[in-house]
């Protein structure tokens, strides 16, 4: 007779809903919620899966299959995670297993965690000083092995009576420039032994506690507004100017979470941000300060996540700062939430699933662990300004920069204009030059801003037109001078530069418009003694890449860097003087409602970079459109205007924050088939939602990897509850699934799509 004990558990897979087993008696006492364990699915396979609850009510099934075992519970995950797993799952339309795809690092890893070992040297026996003296002179025949001794007792200052103490072996190795089977020999004599031991994988902090530095005035006032407001509020925006000291702040209040034995977690849009922060919070906060990011090995990950979870005092991490993927680490006791940069999109996850948006979803992340959550920027989301103006938000300003520094000053300069005089110099205009000149004459530095990498979007035959595009998306191949190469940016295909037009073999191939790479290239040619150095995906493959870039820049071994967005964001250096953003108009003229916002907000930031201390920065802005109601209001640092003009325009045209937007994408790798099934949802959601439903159409990338993609666009009010509407939403979608040849089409919901 078998117990009546089931557990729901939660697969790592694309299938919605969790699954059903029996518990076996002899595991009964270690299946709990929160415990890894491994199951049979769909056949043969093994899965290791998590449990969520546990009850004694039989599924409906007949085969009701039987959990295998308990996975080592290191570690479990607690109900604060299953809570947000849920949640993310629900308000995204997505199943608990790809949240859970998303929140491990990777299941295999934590299967077997396997600690580092390195090997450790220590004496064998508790010498006295005379008998280690007579051991090395009986070693004067073999001076390799007493040079090990020698320098084994200088480095741990071993005297008869201390600890015996172990030191790396690697590190005595380096130190008695020797070789392992010295080391071997002296323990053959009983002299040395070797011991294994676990080590951490992660680069400690050290423990130093430098104190804070004291609030400005301003400040002050900003701080005491952010802890009166959490107590009525559980969000507060901190609107500040770049460089008021928003860092500043958010290291006062880690200092209270930590004081009272809370958890914070700080968030930032990427990972290049991370480099200099992190050092900000170790000199104050030290060993209880990790990193969390994508580039960490999973052992690595595996490590963070045991450090979080054991609330240890020493060893335990309370602080940790990472990108969007730190929301899923196991705290289990959060006061704080910092969103730095909170209106960054790179808080929202494109592919594959969860397509979750990290700051609302830190927001309900803080809820669980009735924490508060801080905002920060100096160029809010409209959605988060929205709700400061609906009261659903507090808001604290600081409008001044630290030190009274004058916010930098814009010039813009009229690229068009400067074509027809003839006095663009390339990409250059005259004023930008004219500032990049006097920066380097007083050895200040300058950073460029081009929001696309590679050395130019595209070719073309100077005969005929032709461009050469990917043969798996619509899209026109990007040159890369320095590996000489065609590449698509979306599938990454790559191929050579073609000699001869393929369409009319003219030799005339010329390449159009640039990248941070042509710029490269041309500002050496204008400035042959500057240092030159550039920031973009391309250069920044490795994982220290950043960091050595980061750390040139700050060293001033670099005058002028070029990068994309990557450099436009929350870094602090001290002797920039000079932002210049080479092309405005292709941020404006992006095709989505959220590009002049999006401008603004690139603008603001890259412009924050110049002129940090000291003395007041200068920012040339290219276009050809100086006019431009965007650029005005960036010219005179206006963010209230921008959220105006842009709140106005959704009301009016019904668009985010004032409705919900849900987005379906239908692919197929038939372009007729596509066309069918698309317009069966169309028809379907149209039936249920009427005129909120617009599509299906080709989106501007209408193939990429040689599927062909379809949108449809759903608008749903604000005001009305989204489960019920969403319900519909995966009704219609199953509906479609169901349909003969469906099987073969991918279709990717995203919820509140950036
Ligand atoms: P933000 O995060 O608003 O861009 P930061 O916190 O990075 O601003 O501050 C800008 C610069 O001014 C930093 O170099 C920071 O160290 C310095 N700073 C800001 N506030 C203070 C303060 N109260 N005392 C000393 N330095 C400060
Ligand atoms: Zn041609
Ligand atoms: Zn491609």
């Amino acid at each position: 007779m078998t117990n009546n004990w089931f557990a729901d558990i939660i697969l790592p897979l694309a299938v919605r809903g969790r699954f059903t087993y029996r518990i076996p008696d002899g595991i009964l006492d270690s299946v709990k919620p929160g415990v890894r364990v491994t199951v049979p699915f769909g056949g043969k396979k093994l899965y290791s899966a998590i449990v969520c609850n546990i009850h004694d009510k039989p599924p409906a099934v007949k085969n009701v299959k039987e959990i295998i075992e308990v996975l080592g519970a290191v570690p479990t995950i607690n109900e604060a995670q299953l809570k947000l797993w849920l949640w993310i799952s629900e308000y995204y339309l997505c199943s608990e297993g790809e949240v859970m795809k998303a929140a491990l690092p990777s299941e295999i890893c934590l299967n077997i965690y396997k600690p580092r070992l390195e090997t450790f040297i220590e004496l064998a026996g508790n010498f006295t000083d005379d008998g280690l003296n007579t051991i090395l002179d009986n070693l004067a025949r073999a001076p390799r092995q007493q040079e090990i001794l020698s320098t084994y007792i200088r480095l741990t200052g071993y005297t008869f009576g201390s600890e015996i103490i172990r030191i790396r072996k690697s590190l005595l190795l380096s130190e008695a420039h020797s070789s392992p089977n010295i080391i071997e020999a002296l323990a053959d004599k009983g002299i040395l032994s070797s011991v294994s031991l676990a080590v951490t994988r992660l680069t400690d902090s050290d423990s130093y506690n430098e104190p804070i530095n004291k609030l400005s005035e301003a400040q002050l006032i900003a701080y005491g507004s952010i802890t009166r407001q959490f107590k009525e509020k559980d969000i507060v925006l901190l609107h500040g100017v770049t460089s008021s000291g928003k860092t500043e702040i958010y290291i006062h209040l880690i200092e209270e979470q930590l004081k009272i034995g809370k958890q914070v977690l700080y968030m930032l849009p990427e990972i290049a941000l991370t480099t200099q922060i992190i050092l900000r919070l170790k000199k104050h906060f030290g060993t209880v300060t990790g990193v969390y990011h994508s580039r960490f090995s999973d052992p690595e990950k595996v490590e963070i996540w045991k450090r979080v979870a054991d609330n240890d005092p020493l060893t335990g991490y309370r602080l940790i700062l990472g990108v969007r993927s730190s929301l899923f680490l196991p705290f289990s006791n959060l006061g704080l939430i910092i969103v730095d940069e909170e209106h960054d999109g790179s808080y929202k996850q494109h592919d594959p699933a969860p397509r979750y948006h990290a700051r609302d979803s830190a927001i309900m992340l803080a809820a669980l662990h009735k924490a508060k959550t801080i905002l920060g920027s100096a160029s809010p989301s409209v959605e988060s300004y929205n709700n400061i103006v609906n009261g659903k938000y507090g808001l604290t300003e600081l409008k001044e920069r630290f030190g009274l520094i004058k916010l930098p000053a814009i010039i813009i300069a009229n690229t068009r204009e400067a074509y027809r005089k003839k006095r663009m110099v390339s990409h250059f205009t005259p004023e930008l030059l004219q500032a990049m000149d006097e920066a380097l004459g007083k050895e200040e530095q300058i950073i460029l801003f081009q929001n696309r990498r590679g050395f130019s979007p595209y070719i073309e035959c100077s005969e005929c037109g032709w461009i050469p595009v990917c043969i798996q998306c619509a899209v026109n191949l990007t040159y890369h001078k320095g590996i000489s190469k065609l590449v698509c940016h979306y599938c990454g295909y790559t191929t050579g530069m073609p000699s001869k037009c393929e369409n009319c073999q003219s030799t005339g191939m010329v390449t159009r418009g640039f990248g941070t790479e042509k710029i490269e290239d041309e500002i050496k040619i204008v400035f042959p003694a500057a240092r030159v150095a550039r920031m973009d995906q391309d250069t920044t493959r490795n994982k220290n890449s950043f960091n050595k870039i980061i750390r040139a820049f700050e060293e001033r071994r670099i005058d002028i860097l070029i990068g994309t967005q990557m450099i436009s964001k929350g870094l602090d250096f001290e002797n920039l003087t000079v932002v210049g953003i080479l092309n405005a108009d292709n941020l404006l003229n992006y095709p989505d409602f959220r590009a002049h916002e999006r401008s603004f907000q690139l603008m603001e930031q890259v412009s924050g970079r110049a002129g940090r201390r000291q003395k007041q920065g200068k920012v040339v802005i290219q276009t050809s459109d100086p006019a431009n109601k965007i650029i005005r209001m960036v010219l005179r640092h206006d963010y209230v205007s921008m959220f105006r003009m842009q709140a106005e325009e959704r009301i009016t045209f019904n668009y985010p924050p004032f409705c919900r937007m849900v987005k379906i994408s239908i692919k197929h790798k038939d372009r007729a088939l596509l066309n069918s099934f698309s317009d069966i949802l169309g028809r379907d959601l149209k039936e249920i939602f009427g005129k909120r439903v617009l599509g299906p159409e080709s989106p501007v990338i209408s193939q990429v990897q040689l599927w062909y993609i379809k949108t449809i666009l759903i608008k749903i009010e604000r005001e009305k509850p989204p489960a019920k509407a969403k319900q519909l939403i995966i009704e219609a979608i199953e509906r479609l699934e169901k349909e003969k040849g469906a099987s073969s089409l991918k279709i990717a919901i995203d919820v509140d799509p950036y």
